[in-house]
């Protein structure tokens, strides 16, 4: 047996143990930060498996990592396992309905991590497997990431330099189209403003009370000034988590803004992030307040690196992406059912390539032979509820306005991310669809998918020293300037409570 087909069925065979970890971390649904559970899991799995394991990396006591082998390349795989609140939701189910014994606004998998923690979990199994048995030089390591929806995890353990030394990283990411991600995102900085002010009756002695409240709201109104005069690829969002009480009567003693701003270029969100907080300052000065500044957590823009995205993509083609039963066409279609059509099609490439385009528009559309087989299940559908297809390779420097942490370890290290198929097309991001599906077979299927190909691919970068070598030189030009670390080195990961 070659090395390639050994390594695939030691996935198949093992392929249970994977899916088993995604639906325990799936229970779990733990928050950014607070991965616990979810983390004792992968080190202790690891440490079975003969990893050695690094703890509290980076001052978080929920990220760690996992090596195996010797000497380079390093090839890194990263995990992610943090979960969302206010998304509890059956496994499996077409209706929107909480976990038993749990409420809606308990946390759940929205966006996926109990899978994409898994699939890289089983690849590195793997890529350790291929490492022992053909005694080839170089060492995977599996890097545990918490806080990907909040902390920036990987950011973190950019500011001290922790992908530095790996020779690629390589990670994924389920979705609803099978593709490989090219161009890069923005970058983005949030911080949180508390302010307080004095408690007082509002109507018997207003003229002792200071308002947080009003704080809050003359810096909301300030930073709406600021975006006439800001560059035009600038945001600034804001949420103001606490309000200071629900009685008009006091003087609200304390609110709290969280502000979230957000450029391509890591110096711009750096910068504009400090005119921000004149404001703030301002907003106290004007109200008597005082405030206190927390970083709560930033990351860097993305570097592609096509000699990846390419060798990502040929990897896809040779696994070849997911098919389904009709029970999982059924399951996809009732979901698809649940949320408005997109009107656009699925993956980036399409938007991008009028070409492409054409191509995707076929692959998408809904096979006589399926609608008449399935009958009322995908009835009303045009196009297939599953895209079980794989996206035609695109490379761009297009530009996608979401921020992620792996853009802080592609200015380290080259890096790339790619989406396999785990719901249904279209779906929309951070939902109880995606939880649904996330303890579902279409998830497995997905999952298991994201391993052979992350597998395959570290595999050939072992093998071909001049692949490597190519996607170095690459980022060596496209990562010149260098890393601008969003978090201040004095910086601690913040735990939202
Ligand atoms: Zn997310
Ligand atoms: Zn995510």
């Amino acid at each position: 047996m070659s090395y390639k087909s050994e390594t695939l069925s030691y996935i198949d065979v093992n392929a249970d143990q994977y899916t088993g970890i995604s639906h325990e971390i799936w229970g779990f649904a733990e928050l950014s930060l607070k991965e616990y559970k979810s983390a004792a899991l992968y080190i202790e799995a690891l440490k079975a498996e003969g990893f050695t394991v690094t703890e509290n990396l980076g001052g978080m006591p929920t990220a760690f990592c996992g090596s195996y082998g010797s000497g380079r390349p390093y090839i890194g795989i990263l995990a992610e396992y943090d979960a969302l609140s206010g998304l509890s939701q059956k496994g499996a189910s077409a209706v929107r309905e909480p976990v038993e014994g749990q409420t809606a606004t308990d946390s759940g998998h929205g966006c996926g991590h109990s899978m994409l923690g898994a699939g890289s979990f089983g690849a590195a199994c793997a890529i350790k497997n291929y490492l022992k048995s053909t005694k080839t030089p170089g060492t995977v390591i599996f890097f545990g990431c918490p806080g990907e929806e909040g902390g920036a995890g990987k950011a973190f353990l950019a500011k001290d330099g922790y992908w530095k030394d790996l020779d690629a990283a390589l990670t994924w990411h389920p979705g609803s189209v099978n593709e490989v991600v090219t161009g890069t995102c923005n970058s983005c900085i949030q911080v949180l403003y508390k302010f307080k002010g004095i408690a007082a009756h509002a109507a018997g002695s207003p003229e002792m009370g200071r308002s947080a409240l009003d704080a809050v709201e003359l810096m909301n109104t300030g930073v709406q000034y600021l975006r006439e005069h800001m560059k035009s690829d600038c945001r600034i969002h804001y949420a103001i988590t606490n309000a200071g009480g629900a009685s008009p009567n006091v003087v609200q003693p304390e609110a709290d803004v969280l502000y979230m701003v957000r450029a391509v270029a890591v110096e711009d969100s750096i910068a504009l992030q400090a005119r921000v907080d004149k404001i703030a300052e301002g907003a106290a000065l004007m109200t008597e307040t005082t405030y206190e500044r927390i970083f709560v957590d930033g990351t860097a823009n993305m570097v592609p690196n096509y000699v990846l995205e390419k060798l990502m993509h040929d990897k896809m083609a040779e696994v070849g992406v997911p098919q389904y039963t009709d029970e999982e066409w059924a399951y996809a279609a009732a979901l698809k059912k649940t949320y408005p059509e997109k009107g656009v099609l699925p993956g980036m490439a399409a938007q991008k390539d009028p070409k492409i385009a054409q191509e995707v528009a076929g692959m998408v559309k809904m096979p006589q032979e399926l609608s008449e087989k399935l009958g009322v299940a995908v009835e009303g559908l045009a196009e297939k509820p599953l895209n079980d297809f794989l996206a035609p390779f695109y490379h761009g420097n297009d530009f996608s306005p979401g921020s992620t942490d792996v853009g802080d370890v592609s200015w380290q290290t080259p890096a790339v991310q790619f989406h396999a198929v785990c719901e249904p097309s279209g779906v929309p991001g951070h939902s109880w669809q995606i939880v649904s599906c996330g303890a579902s077979s279409i998830g497995d299927k997905g999952l298991i998918f994201a391993a052979k190909v992350l597998a395959l691919a570290a595999i050939d970068l072992y093998e071909k020293p001049e692949l490597l070598k190519a996607a170095k030189d690459e980022w060596k030009v496209a990562a010149a300037k260098g890393y601008t670390c969003p978090i201040p080195a004095d910086a601690k990961p913040y735990v939202i409570e």
